[in-house]
This record gives structure tokens, sequence and C-alpha cells, in this order.
């Protein structure tokens, strides 16, 4: 196989990257978290052409981009009244509460309610937050990953839950440990089920290349909608 070829080309001040691949199509990306621009084009494809290709779709890379820094803000949470949070796909809405004892409750299907005592500032409502959303992930890794890991056939060693910028879960096949991103705690159970199918397929076969995409098809047909979807979702 064919190295591939990569470059980075600036575009009315945008950094893309140029991956230049054994494909027939050019593929535009904009990729969570930040909205870097990705483009797979055919080796034979020529700069200026991949210029044009870009400009002609700029209307619509800036409205992905504008996606992604829409979901930035609303990782800086001041965790008050009335402040939205997404918990599994559902939008609530924030209501704090003094309790001698930090608690949190969904009450009505639209509030999450935490309770924290008053002298708590930001950095410790975020702190007992993300414990609780790391302890709902952890129990839905748990009910998930054996799951897939009985109609995959492979078996995982070591699963972290991680803070990640950059992707929504890794795979080390060789140590057969998955690291999924505390923000898919966020997304709709589906979302997190395709991560979890896509690292533990790595189990078989580590590159994502025709018999990754192959072994997807097989396990789990119609990934490549909700790969766009997650990659869509707006927060
Ligand atoms: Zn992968």
């Amino acid at each position: 196989m064919k190295s591939m070829e990569q470059k980075i080309l600036t575009i009315q001040n945008m950094a893309v990257q140029v991956l230049k691949k054994d494909i027939k199509n050019i593929h535009l990306n904009v990729l969570p978290p930040d909205g870097r621009v990705r483009v797979s084009v055919p080796r034979h494809v020529q700069d200026e052409t991949i210029r044009l290709f870009i400009i002609k779709k700029l209307p619509w890379i800036k409205k992905h981009i504008a996606n992604f820094q829409a979901q930035a803000r609303q990782s800086e949470r001041q965790y008050i009244s009335g402040e939205s949070h997404y918990f599994k796909g559902q939008r609530y809405i924030m209501r704090v509460e003094h309790a001698s004892r930090p608690n949190i409750e969904i009450r009505n299907k639209k509030y999450i309610y935490l309770f924290v005592p008053a002298h708590y500032d930001t950095r410790q409502k975020r702190n007992y937050y993300e414990n609780w959303l790391r302890k709902n992930l952890r129990e839905d890794l748990i009910r998930l990953i054996p799951k897939w890991e009985k109609k995959i056939n492979v078996q995982v060693n070591e699963i972290k839950i991680k803070k990640m910028k950059t992707r929504w879960g890794t795979c080390n096949p060789e140590e057969k440990r998955i690291w999924i991103n505390l923000e898919l705690v966020k997304k709709p159970e589906k979302h997190l089920e395709y991560i979890i199918v896509h690292e533990l397929v790595h189990l078989l076969e580590k590159k994502h290349n025709e018999r990754f995409k192959k072994l997807m098809d097989d396990f789990m047909p119609g990934w490549q909608n909700i790969r766009e979807e997650l990659n869509k979702f707006i927060l």
C-alpha cells in the first residue's frame, strides 16, 4: 500500500488539512471538537482544484465551524439556575439549590436539580456534576460493552472515561484498552454505542480500511449515518 500524503493549505485564512489517498472522490470533513477542516482527495488532484472546491463549500464549512464553536461555549458552564445542560441526548434546564449535602436529581424530564452546599464555587460544582456524569456514563458502559464484546467476539482489558479534546474514543489494540470521551454522556445512546462498536472493531482491525468498514457494516448497519449525526450534533 502506498503511503498517504499530507499537507496543510491555507485557504481564505483557514488551515485546511489535505490528505492525498487512493480514492475516487473528494471528501470534506469539519471535525469536532473545534471545527478543524480536512479534505481527502485523489492523488492526482491539484492544489488549485482543492482551493476552488473549498471556496465553493465555504458556507457549509462555516456553518459547521459555528456549530462546533457553539458546543465549545456550551462547555464553559457556570452551574447556575437556568443554564441548559445536555444529558443522554436530552436538553435539561439546570436548577441550583443549596443543601448541606451535594446531590443531583432529574425532575419532570425537564430539570436537572443540582443541590450543593452554599459555599461551593463554580469549580466545586463542576467537579461534582462531572463526577455524576462519569458515574452515569460508567453505568452505560458496564451495560453496553459486554453486550458488544459478545456480538463482536472480542474482550477488552481496560475501559477508561476521559476528557478528550479531539477524539470521541480511542483504542489501543495491543493492550486491549479503550478510552471513551466523557462528552458522550451528553449524546443519545446510539452515538455512544457507535463509538463502542468502532473501538471494539479496532481489536479486530487497527486501521480504518475496507476490512474495518466491512466489519462495521456487519455489526452496525447504517453506522455512517450515526457518525455523521454525532459529528454534527449541536449541543
Ligand atoms: Zn478508529
